[in-house]
C-alpha cells in the first residue's frame, strides 16, 4: 500500500467514503458518550436500528391479528421465508429457489449431511481440514460414527504448511487427488475462522465435480464478507450463520444453500419434516413426504417469524449498500490501511497471519503479537480501553472491520489504541 494512502489520514478517506452514512443505521457500544471501535462483526454483527421497530410490528401483528397474522399483513407470516430467501440470495450467488434460512449452523450442518453423505464400501471418507472450527469436526465425527465409520479411518485432515496456519490451494488439491477414490464428501471453510484465509472456492469445488465427490461449504465467516458465486462454482450445499457479519442477533438462524442439480431432486434422501412437504399440498396432511422441489423441501418446522424479522432488517441494510461487490470495494480498502498502519506504526512487534493478497482475505486480519508483552495481555487491555477484537486460542488477536457500518476513523484509533497498550508498563 502506498505511503499516500497513509498520509491522507482517516478522516479524509471518511469524507470521500460513499459507504460512510451506514454508520448511522447501526447501534454502537458507547463509553463516555463515545462509540466504542468495534472489530468483532465476525463473531456478533452490530444491531441494526430498524431492528427493534420490524420486530415490534411482528408483535404487534400478532396481537391484533393472532393467527390470521399467519396471511394477513405485511408481510404476512407465510410469506416471509421467500422474502428473506430472496434478499439472502445475491450475497451467495444463488437463485431464490437454492436458499433456505432456517435452523442454526450446525444443525444445518447434520441436516446436509443427511443428504449429501452416503457412504459405500469403496468411498466412505470425508475430507475437512486440521484445524476446521470444532463444531464441524463433531458434526462431521458424529456422521461417521452414525453410518458405522470410525474418525481414525474415515477422517481425512488437510494440515496448514509446515510452520504456517495457511493451507495452499494446491494442498487441498493434492490431497483430494490422493482420496479419490475413497472421498464420500468434503467439508471446507470459505474463510478460515482462524486466520481470516479465503479459500479457493472455485478451484477446489472444479476438483470435486472432477471426481464427482460432493463439496459442501462452511460459510460462518464469507457470507456478508465477500462475494460468493456458489451457483455457478457448482457447490452442491453450503451452511452458514446470520449473527456474524449478517447482524440478525445473537443466536439468529443459519443460511443453507443446496445446488438446484439437487434441490429440484425429489429423491434425495433427507430428514423430513412437515414444512419440507410441497406447499400446495402441505394441508391435506396426509402422511407421505413430498418434498418441495427446492430448497425448502429440507425445512422441517414452521418457521420461527420472530426469528426470521431481523434478517430482513439486516439484509434491507446490504441492498441499501448496493450489494456484496461495493462492500467489497470499501472492505479492501478498510483492511489495507488497517494492515499498512500496523506495518507503519508495529511493524515489527505485530504479525498479520493472515494472507496479503485479495483473492485470499476477507476483512479480518489475525495478529500475532511478537512485543513485550503477551498476545493475550495485549488483548485484555485493548478491553479496557473499549477496544473491542477478540482473542482466540492458541495465539491470535482477530480483527475486523466491518465495511458496513466501521469507518477509516476506527482503523486509526484501533492502531493507536494497540500501540499504547503494548508500550504501557504492566
Ligand atoms: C461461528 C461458526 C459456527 C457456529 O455454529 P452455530 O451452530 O451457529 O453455533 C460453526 N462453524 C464455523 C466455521 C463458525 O465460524
Amino acid at each position: 500500500m502506498s505511503d499516500s494512502f497513509l498520509s491522507e489520514g482517516a478522516s479524509a478517506l471518511d469524507q470521500a467514503d460513499p459507504l460512510a452514512p451506514l454508520r448511522a443505521e447501526f447501534l454502537f457500544p458507547a463509553s463516555e458518550g463515545e462509540a466504542d471501535v468495534y472489530f468483532v462483526g465476525n463473531s456478533l454483527g452490530l444491531q441494526p436500528r430498524r431492528t427493534a421497530e420490524d420486530l415490534s410490528r411482528v408483535l404487534e401483528q400478532w396481537q391484533h391479528s393472532a393467527v390470521h397474522g399467519h396471511f394477513e399483513g405485511s408481510p404476512a407470516w407465510m410469506d416471509l421465508p421467500q422474502l428473506v430467501s430472496d434478499a439472502m440470495s445475491p450475497l451467495v450467488g444463488a437463485g431464490p429457489d437454492e436458499v433456505v434460512v432456517m435452523n442454526t449452523l450446525t444443525v444445518n450442518l447434520h441436516l446436509m449431511m443427511s443428504t449429501f453423505y452416503q457412504p459405500t464400501q469403496s468411498r466412505y471418507k470425508i475430507l475437512i481440514e486440521e484445524h476446521a472450527f470444532p463444531s464441524d469436526h463433531q458434526a462431521v465425527t458424529s456422521h461417521l460414527t452414525l453410518r458405522g465409520q470410525t474418525a481414525e479411518k474415515a477422517l481425512v485432515t488437510v494440515r496448514p504448511e509446515p510452520g504456517s496456519f495457511l493451507i495452499s490451494t494446491e494442498r487441498i488439491l493434492e490431497s483430494i487427488e490422493q482420496h479419490r477414490d475413497s472421498l464420500a464428501m468434503i467439508l471446507l471453510p470459505g474463510v478460515q475462522y482462524y486466520t481470516g484465509q479465503v479459500f479457493d472456492m472455485s478451484r477446489i469445488t472444479s476438483k470435486a465435480r472432477e471426481y464427482e465427490i460432493p463439496i459442501g461449504l462452511d460459510l460462518a465467516h464469507a457470507v456478508g464478507n465477500i462475494p460468493l458465486q456458489l451457483h455457478s462454482w457448482e457447490v452442491d450445499f453450503a451452511c452458514w450463520c446470520t449473527y456474524k457479519y449478517l447482524n440478525s442477533g445473537p443466536g439468529a438462524l443459519g443460511g443453507c444453500f443446496i445446488h438446484s442439480r439437487h434441490s429440484a431432486n425429489r429423491d434425495l434422501p433427507r430428514l423430513a419434516g412437515w414444512w419440507g412437504h410441497e406447499r400446495e399440498t402441505r394441508f391435506e396432511m396426509k402422511p407421505d413426504f413430498v418434498p418441495s422441489p427446492n430448497a425448502q423441501g429440507w425445512q422441517l418446522s414452521n418457521p420461527p417469524i420472530l426469528a426470521l424479522a431481523p434478517i430482513l432488517s439486516s439484509l434491507h441494510l446490504f441492498a441499501q449498500a448496493g450489494g456484496i461487490e461495493r462492500l467489497r470495494e470499501k472492505s479492501l480498502r478498510l483492511t489495507s490501511y488497517l494492515r499498512s498502519l500496523l506495518l507503519h506504526k508495529l511493524g515489527d512487534q505485530v504479525r498479520v497471519l493472515t494472507p496479503e493478497s485479495s483473492e485470499q482475505a476477507g476483512c479480518q486480519l489475525s495478529l500475532e503479537i511478537h512485543g513485550q508483552k503477551s498476545g493475550k495481555d495485549v488483548f485484555d487491555r485493548l478491553s479496557h480501553h473499549s477496544v473491542h477484537a477478540d482473542w482466540r486460542e492458541p495465539s491470535v488477536i482477530r480483527a475486523a472491520p466491518v465495511p458496513i457500518y466501521n469507518s477509516f476513523g476506527d482503523i486509526q484509533r484501533f492502531v493507536e489504541t494497540l500501540a499504547q497498550c503494548m508500550r504501557t508498563p504492566a
